[in-house]
């Protein structure tokens, strides 16, 4: 329940002064539907006007000046502005003015009166004008002009200046809270107090009080981290709290790991014995195996639902698509059942008799595996006992979703896959509420792909050397990315690329592309995989897992448009049989300096979780990084890179006060309780992040 004290700041925006019916949606728009929304809006820039004489006037910056109005120019028509001609005793001022009020200006600065104008000083061929002044007032009102100003982020019909008066009429309802920081932390870091910082937020004096270093910025920041990892830590516990079967490791997935073609890699090893831990403990899992492509994730995954089929129970395996659905039970079908365990392939096509079948299996327990997509989660698919859910690419399913396929058993354990490295930084605040298992290890005998970048000026040589390697037998991606706001336009680029590859190679390029159907995408990627198709174009379809060994060159226009971490993934389509395999990143020149250096990357290291690492700091994190996509919480003043520091500390505070004050209850449990509901970050608000 909200405490009283907040009531205030979760009113709808339109009790504020001034928010009315014509403006409420504006500002809903610029910051959110409630006080607090309004009172979190930071400006982001500050203004100093200095008094100057026109004489000395700056061009392009914001000055005030003494003027006395000496004559209006009328507009011939009504695309022309009023000019009002002013002068200071050191020159002259023109005051522009577009519409149709020049009426009211007369009337309210009749000719030979003197005035204080400040704004923005513009030349306009030998003349110094002012557009639109910010403050036209009579000299005694001085003091109305500020001589700093905040700036705060404006809409069409809703100006900057109005956004500041709702601001401070917000931060005029703030209460003054509790504290839920730790006193000795507050003193040691120099953080003003929560009403302090806020108060500071919304006086800056300079842009240093804008940057994320400022100690009022880091203090919000460290409250809002603090509040989401104290949600996680609370979800992580009770999870704990929740009693789950102990299964043991049995004799199957032994048998397996004898009968594998290789051996496991010390990653896979660890892995395995995490997962092995957490079913040994009596309590519910949730573990998240992060690894790049191709970093053997989907044995560690096998394994771990033998132990399950040992102990007589179920496991579900769910991939976000149907290319990938099948591939994992092409891959599990086999070695479980070479050791008598029956895994079936459940998704949208399967109708009538068939899916009947296979439901059957699934609900009598005859198929210890069920391997689907959505499919899985469906009110007609019944387990008889299901113990443990695999989720590939975690991050393309709601935690809805996850939670949906869960509620088919009783505390059913987790196991979440992601290809997408994260920043080890970053981890907590994505992953805070899983464990998580780093495959930071690649199975061995592996190429590195050889990587170059390439301007597209330089297509034709491409495509001339790639028409010469499938010749030579080779198979080829080519990725065109959805870069316009319109599916279609992007469409047809790929379809564009793919007849002039037609043209210089020949038949066997095919086409694959989002708005075709899963069958039809199936029936393409079938035919590359069996070497019937030789240069496949896509758009970026083939980003989740996708296996075709025989593919060994990848081409990717546009690649400055992608994400690194998406690139890197893109690169892991090849390089997966012992062949040599190449990456070409195609670019529109120029580059900018950070575009250089991030392809640059890619061409010096395979290691995913380095690029991510360095993307992070090239670009200075925010949503550029694509993190949202994986699961980044949207946060109002935390930035995942400046305030990086302050996610470790956050995350180590919250695992302390969640062990010492698990309900919390304690004063400062209460506070931070406060702090919680203040940013809506609960145990109970999954929905809001990735956990
Ligand atoms: P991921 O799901 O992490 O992208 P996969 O589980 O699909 O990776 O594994 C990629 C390929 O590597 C598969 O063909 C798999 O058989 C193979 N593989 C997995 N583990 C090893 C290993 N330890 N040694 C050699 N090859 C391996
Ligand atoms: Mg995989």
């Amino acid at each position: 329940m909200r405490p009283e004290i907040l009531f205030p700041l979760f009113a709808p925006v339109t009790t504020l002064k001034g928010v009315g019916a014509r403006v409420a949606p504006l500002l809903e728009k610029l910051a959110g539907p409630i006080v607090r929304d309004v009172l979190f809006l930071a400006p982001h820039s500050v203004i100093r006007r200095r008094e100057a004489t026109v004489v000395d006037a700056v061009e392009g910056e914001v000055q005030t000046f003494r003027v006395e109005i000496d004559a209006y120019q009328v507009p011939r028509s009504a695309q022309q502005p009023w000019k009002i001609k002013t002068f200071d005793g050191t020159g002259t001022l023109d005051l522009i003015f577009f519409g149709s009020f020049g009426g009211q200006l007369q009337a309210k600065h009749p000719v030979g009166s003197k005035r204080l104008v400040s704004g923005k000083v513009e030349r306009f061929g030998l003349t110094l004008q002012i557009a639109h002044p910010d403050y036209m007032l009579p000299l005694d009102k001085a003091d109305e002009i500020p001589e700093v100003e905040a700036i705060y982020p404006a809409t069409a019909g809703l100006p900057a200046r109005t956004v500041r008066k709702f601001a401070l009429e917000a931060l005029s309802r703030a209460p003054d809270l509790p504290e839920w920081q730790d006193p000795a932390w507050l003193k040691q870091e120099g953080f003003p107090s929560w009403k302090e910082a806020l108060t500071r937020l919304h006086a800056p004096f300079t842009e240093a009080h804008l940057l994320p270093q400022a100690a009022h910025i880091r203090r919000l920041a460290f409250d809002e981290l603090l509040a989401h990892q104290l949600a996680m830590a609370q979800r992580k516990a009770d999870r704990r709290a929740e009693p789950a079967e102990k299964i043991a490791p049995g004799p199957m997935a032994a048998a397996i790991v004898a009968d594998l073609p290789f051996t496991l890699t010390g990653a896979q090893e660890r892995a395995l014995a995490d997962v092995r831990a957490d079913f040994a403990a009596g309590e519910r899992m949730s573990r998240l195996l992060q690894g790049d492509v191709g970093s053997g994730k989907t044995v560690v995954a096998m394994l771990a639902m033998a132990d399950v089929a040992a102990a007589g129970a179920q496991s579900a395996l769910m991939a976000p698509t149907e290319i990938l659905a099948r591939q994992h039970y092409e891959t599990l079908s086999g070695p479980l059942a070479a050791h008598g365990m029956t895994a079936v392939l459940l998704t949208g096509r399967d109708k009538g008799a068939a899916r009947a079948e296979k439901l059957r299996a699934i609900a009598s327990g005859a198929a210890q595996v069920a391997v689907g997509t959505h499919a899985l989660f469906q009110d007609e698919v019944h387990f008889q006992r299901l113990q443990l859910a695999v989720v590939d690419e975690q991050h393309r399913f709601g935690v809805a979703q996850r939670q949906l396929l869960q509620a088919k058993g009783q505390s059913v354990h987790l196991l979440a896959m992601s290809a997408t490295p994260i920043p080890r930084t970053l981890e907590l605040t994505v992953y805070g509420d899983l464990d998580v298992s780093r495959i930071d290890e690649k199975p061995p005998g592996r190429t590195p792909v050889a990587t170059r970048a390439a301007p597209m000026t330089r297509v034709d040589e491409v495509e001339a050397r790639l028409r010469e390697a499938v010749a030579g037998g080779a198979q080829a991606f080519w990725i065109c990315p959805l870069v316009s706001e319109s599916e279609l336009v992007d469409l047809k680029a790929a379809e564009q690329r793919a007849i002039e590859l037609r043209a210089r190679i020949g038949p066997g390029v095919g086409l694959v592309h989002g708005k075709m159907s899963g069958p039809e995408k199936d029936a393409v990627m079938a035919d590359f995989a069996d070497d019937k198709i030789k240069v496949l174009v896509a758009t970026t379809v083939v980003e989740v897992g996708v296996n075709v060994p025989n593919a060994t060159i990848m081409v990717i226009e546009q690649a400055e448009r992608f994400g690194l971490a998406q690139l890197h993934q893109l690169r892991g389509r090849v390089g997966r049989g012992r062949r040599e395999s190449s990456c070409v990143l195609l670019y529109d020149p120029p580059l900018s300096e950070t575009a250089q250096k991030r392809l640059d990357i890619l061409r010096r290291t395979d290691d995913g979780f380095l690029i991510a690492e360095t993307d992070l700091e090239l670009r200075g994190g925010g949503d550029a990084l694509g993190l949202r996509q994986s699961g980044f919480p949207a946060y109002v003043f935390a930035d995942p890179f400046a305030h990086r520091d302050l996610i470790a500390a956050a995350g180590d505070d919250a695992r302390m006060i969640i062990a010492r004050d698990p309900e919390l209850t304690s004063e400062r449990g209460k506070a931070l309780r406060v702090l919680q509901e203040l940013f809506d970050w609960r145990a109970s608000s999954p929905l809001k992040d990735a956990g």
